[in-house]
Formats: C-alpha cells, sequence, structure tokens
C-alpha cells in the first residue's frame, strides 16, 4: 500500500512518520452518489486520532454528510469526493487537529479541559491549544468520552468524597489495574487519551470470537421464569428501580417527571407479559411508546430500555435492537445512562439466581453493545476504569467491573502502544 510522509511538506524519504495514501471508493449514483474511504482507519491510526474525527473533519470542510458512527466500519461521506482532493484536506486536518503547534511533530496526544482541545506533544513536551472555532473542535469537545461541564465534575467529585468517606471506601475500583488510576479523584480526566479505532487484527478477532462462543454457550443453559407471578413481580421491581433512577439523577439539568420513565418501563414489561416474552415485543412498538411519551431525546430512556427490552438471553438480543437503540443514544450521556441501565438490569432488576447468570455473561453483553456501535470504546473505557454509585451500590459496580475485566482487557490489548501513558497534572 502506497504511503505518505504525514507532513507532506517534507520529502525526506527517510522522514519517520508515515500514512497511507487515502483510497476512495464512489458508489451509487445520482442523489445517492457517496465516497467510502476505504482505508480510513489505518490513515486515522497513523495519526492516532479517532477516524470519527477525521470523516467529520471532511465533512465539515465538504459541507457534506459523513457518518461519524458507521455500522459497518464503512467510512461514508455524501457525494463523489475524489481521493487527492481528500488528501489536500487531510493535510489541513494534520496541520489544525495533529502537528505541536511549536515542533511541527506529529507524534501528540489530545486532551480535554474546559471544553478546550491540547495537543500534548511527546517530541519537545509543549502543551498546545487547538483553534476552537473549528467546527470539528466543537465536535470534539461535544464528543468526548469523559463529563461535560467541569462544574458538575466538582460537584459529582465532592459528593462521591462524601459517600466514600461515610463508606469507608476510597470510592473507586482500585482493585482493577486501571492505568493512570493511582490517586482517589474520581474524575478521569486525567486519562487524557483519545483512543484510537481497533485495529483488527487475527489476535483481536479471535478474542471476539471467543467471548462470543462463550457467550452462546451461556446462552443455552436458560430457563426463564415466566410465570404471570414473577413477571408480576419483575414488573414491580423495576418501577420503583426507575423510581429511584430518577431520584438518583435529581441533580441533572434534564427535568422531566419520573412518570414517563416509569410508564415506559412498566408499559415495555406489560406489553412483554401478555405477549409471553420481550422478545415479542416489536421496536416499532417501542419507539412509538417513547415518541409518544416524548422522551426520544433523554438519555434516562436509554437507562430504562437497558433495563426492560431484553431478557435472560440479553446476548443474542442486542443485534435485534440495535437499531432502535442506535437511533436513541446520541451522545456520550446517552451512552453512560445505557450502561447504567445494564448495570441495573444485571445486577439488581432480577433474582439472585438469574443475577449470578446475568453477570457471566457481562463480558459478552459489552462485546454486543461494542460490536454494534451503541457504546463507543472510550465510553466504555472510562466506565470500565471507575466504578460508580450512580445506578447501582458500590459494590454491585465494582463486581460488574471485575467481571467485565475479560472484554476490558480485550479491549484494551485492540490499541496501540503508548496509549497507556496517562499525562498526570501537577
Ligand atoms: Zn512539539
Amino acid at each position: 500500500m502506497a504511503t505518505v510522509n504525514i507532513r507532506r511538506d517534507i520529502t525526506d524519504p527517510f522522514y519517520r512518520y508515515k500514512m497511507e495514501k487515502i483510497q476512495s471508493k464512489i458508489e451509487g449514483k445520482g442523489n445517492g452518489i457517496k465516497t467510502v474511504i476505504v482505508n480510513l482507519n489505518s490513515v486515522a491510526q497513523s495519526l492516532a486520532r479517532p477516524p470519527a474525527y477525521v470523516i467529520k473533519y471532511f465533512g465539515f470542510e465538504l459541507g457534506a454528510q459523513a457518518n461519524a458512527k458507521p455500522t459497518d466500519e464503512r467510512w461514508i461521506i455524501n457525494g463523489a469526493h475524489d481521493a487527492s482532493k481528500l488528501q489536500d484536506y487531510l493535510d489541513g486536518f494534520i496541520s489544525k487537529f495533529v502537528l505541536c503547534k511549536k515542533c511541527k511533530n506529529p507524534e501528540t496526544e489530545v486532551s480535554i479541559k474546559d471544553d478546550k482541545i491540547i495537543l500534548d506533544c511527546k517530541a519537545c513536551g509543549q502543551r498546545t491549544d487547538v483553534d476552537p472555532r473549528l467546527k470539528l473542535s466543537t465536535f470534539i469537545v461535544r464528543n468526548q468520552p469523559k463529563a461535560g461541564k467541569k462544574e458538575k465534575k466538582d460537584k459529582k467529585a465532592r459528593r462521591e468524597a462524601k459517600k466514600a468517606q461515610a463508606n469507608g471506601t476510597n470510592g473507586t475500583n482500585g482493585d482493577d489495574a486501571s492505568p493512570g488510576d493511582s490517586n482517589g479523584s474520581e474524575h478521569d480526566d486525567e486519562d487524557g487519551d483519545e483512543a484510537l479505532e481497533a485495529p483488527s487484527d487475527d489476535e483481536v478477532l479471535r478474542q471476539a470470537n471467543a467471548i462470543e462462543a462463550d457467550a452462546e454457550i451461556a446462552d443455552d443453559d436458560w430457563a426463564i421464569d415466566t410465570s404471570a407471578e414473577a413477571v408480576a413481580a419483575r414488573t414491580k421491581d423495576l418501577s420503583a428501580d426507575f423510581n429511584r433512577a430518577v431520584v438518583l439523577d435529581d441533580g441533572d439539568d434534564e427535568a422531566d417527571g419520573p412518570s414517563s420513565y416509569e410508564e415506559l418501563g412498566s408499559w415495555i414489561l406489560a406489553t412483554a407479559e401478555e405477549k409471553g416474552s420481550v422478545s415479542a415485543v416489536t421496536n416499532d412498538e417501542i419507539e412509538k411508546k417513547v415518541k409518544e411519551l416524548l422522551i426520544e431525546s433523554k438519555h434516562k430512556t436509554c437507562a430504562v430500555l437497558a433495563q426492560s427490552i431484553f431478557d435472560e438471553n440479553i446476548v443474542a438480543q442486542i443485534p435485534t435492537r440495535a437499531k432502535l437503540l442506535k437511533s436513541l443514544i446520541t451522545s456520550e450521556r446517552h451512552e453512560k445512562a445505557f450502561l447504567g441501565g445494564t448495570e441495573r438490569f444485571v445486577g439488581v432488576d432480577h433474582d439472585s439466581e438469574t443475577r449470578q447468570t446475568l453477570k457471566k455473561k457481562i463480558p459478552a453483553i459489552l462485546h454486543g453493545y461494542y460490536e454494534h456501535e451503541l457504546v463507543d470504546e472510550e465510553t466504555l473505557k472510562a466506565w470500565g476504569a471507575k466504578a460508580s454509585k450512580k445506578y447501582v451500590k458500590l459494590s454491585i459496580s465494582k463486581e460488574i467491573r471485575e467481571k467485565a475485566q475479560p472484554f476490558l482487557e480485550w479491549l484494551e490489548n485492540a490499541e496501540t502502544e503508548d496509549e497507556d501513558e496517562s499525562s498526570d497534572e501537577e
């Protein structure tokens, strides 16, 4: 595959930073014509940036729709754009979002502090700012894996610290070898990482298959208690949980009554009971109900759905719900709520025997979320690195993350080296 210097103004053939030349393919015709960037993963990896940044940058520059979250790894821009033009635009991306502003070296890491994008240069040690007025800057800040406003973080950190004190724990998942987790701070923005898309090498594939195989085996020994009493009991528990989740969420800025969420959850469970199985409640019906309740944009909706649209066969059900979920999980905050709901589903909503079995499936569940792009790699890593009391008791939250380790390790190993060097502030 033809390579080119990351800085094309440097003609030195021994320049050490290289990337593949952009390869594109025009597909369709008329209004449906589009450009597929065949090797975007590889190019983005050479730049140590997520492919979503690059495709979005192209989209902004060309004034064209670009899908930053493709379901099938096909990176598409609407319209016909030839590779050499895209290569020229890529120069702009590199100069604005990759090269150190001081020494022009491309070996930089992105971190975001107070909605400012900072490039941390490995070569000269300078930290320089990216122009915040660029459209892609806004996209990056809005889609960062870590929580939003600093003020809110501080508030939450204080709250966590207070709770942790009361419990005599340090409030973090200290047992796990999470990178950069040497201090007790609740918030993981010190990681400063912008994780790369995983390269799909054989080892990754093998592990993924192993996880899937495990899941299939595990799915076989299921005997669900579908008796009316059991379902009624679960419905009751679940309603109580929705209430509690909403109460816990009260400090947030998304204000609306608990009743809509409770109504959604109860409606799904009741309909499932009526039809004999939750799988019989169709995506269209659920979507219609969500819209009817006017909560299709709410992150809490994602938590409720994680608790209500699956049963013990969740691993096999994820693909059938992926499209519906993708249309509702629209930000990092939604992703986190969806994971929180999953914690409740796995760790709270069922009897203890069922919970045990569900916990064994956690790696496969998370893998399913990742595979169907319901939750970003960065969000999954941030989630895995810190236990939280937001949705379940801290002890349950910790246990769930312990069970998630095989998946989290797989995710970790699927990326390039020197990713783990966290940049410790002061
Ligand atoms: Zn530098």
